[in-house]
């Protein structure tokens, strides 16, 4: 059977994908990257996103607020992702979280509009794709709080489906509190960077809540670094990911392929 990957965690409305979008597509599906989540980073690319995944087969969406953006989110914006939320392409809220190496938001700012986002999330039962920099701990302990607080949200529980915590740099002990609650994590194509600082978490937690993704455009992996990334190029990151854990290609894809699918609800 030929392999079928998901590519968790791909910024496709970014002007990068403007001119080839239908041959990025088609070389995902070649490649054997089948469904596509979008996460958007404000009211304006989740409006893109939703209506991208409106007419393409296969690629879903996040909608929500990055931290970037927090500083300039309104109440308004708030209630435009509720709203979006409930559009049936829409599979989780994001990307939301905290950024504390940019800043680019005042942090109180950040962890208030992080918290009303996993309000929403909570609210329509939608998982929720996270961002973190140099904020783990307390992302971590901001979406235990709110797993805790709401136990019938997405399930609940070690087998919960509430979340991913995407391009993950946490210790393994910070894996498994997120595992616990519900969570799932994601690796991009940093693993394929030399000497990655990654790779012993990866191998120390094993596969059984992790999700693959590109983060296109951005975090490229070898031997493509310095060019844009896009979907296709997952299958790297899928075969640094079976030698690291030591298991095949087939098992990697098998299993990543099971977890996105379970945590999106993917159709
Ligand atoms: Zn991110
Ligand atoms: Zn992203």
């Amino acid at each position: 059977m030929p392999q079928s990957f998901v590519d968790s965690h791909a910024h496709l409305f970014y002007e990068d994908f403007a001119n080839d979008l239908e041959d990025v597509l088609a070389r995902a599906r070649d490649s054997g990257v089948m469904d596509i989540v979008v996460p958007a980073t404000n009211v304006v690319t989740s409006e893109q996103s939703l209506a991208l995944a409106q007419r393409t087969e296969r690629v879903a969406v996040a909608v929500g607020i990055h931290p970037h953006e927090a500083g300039k989110m309104t109440d308004e914006d708030l209630q435009r992702i509720e709203e979006f939320s409930r559009a049936p392409e829409v599979v989780a809220i994001g990307e939301i979280g905290l950024d504390f190496h940019y800043d680019f938001a005042p942090r109180d700012v950040q962890r208030a509009r992080f918290r009303s986002q996993i309000g929403i999330a909570v609210q329509e039962d939608l998982p929720i794709i996270v961002h973190t920099r140099e904020s783990m701990e307390e992302a971590v302990d901001i979406v235990v709080e709110a797993a805790n607080a709401s136990p019938g949200w997405c399930a609940g529980g070690a087998d919960g489906r509430r979340g991913v915590f995407h391009c993950f740099t946490g210790t393994a002990e910070q894996a498994k509190l997120l595992f616990d609650a519900g969570f799932y994590v994601s690796y991009p194509g940093i693993l394929t960077f030399k000497n990655s600082p990654v790779l012993g978490t990866l191998r120390e937690i094993g596969l059984d809540r992790v999700l693959l993704e590109t983060d296109a455009p951005y975090l490229t992996p070898a031997p493509f670094r310095g060019k844009r990334n896009e979907p296709s190029y997952l299958l790297y990151t899928a075969h640094k990911m079976a030698e690291v854990v030591e298991t095949t290609v087939d098992d990697v894809a098998a299993v990543t392929t099971r977890n996105a699918r379970t945590l999106f609800a993917l159709r």
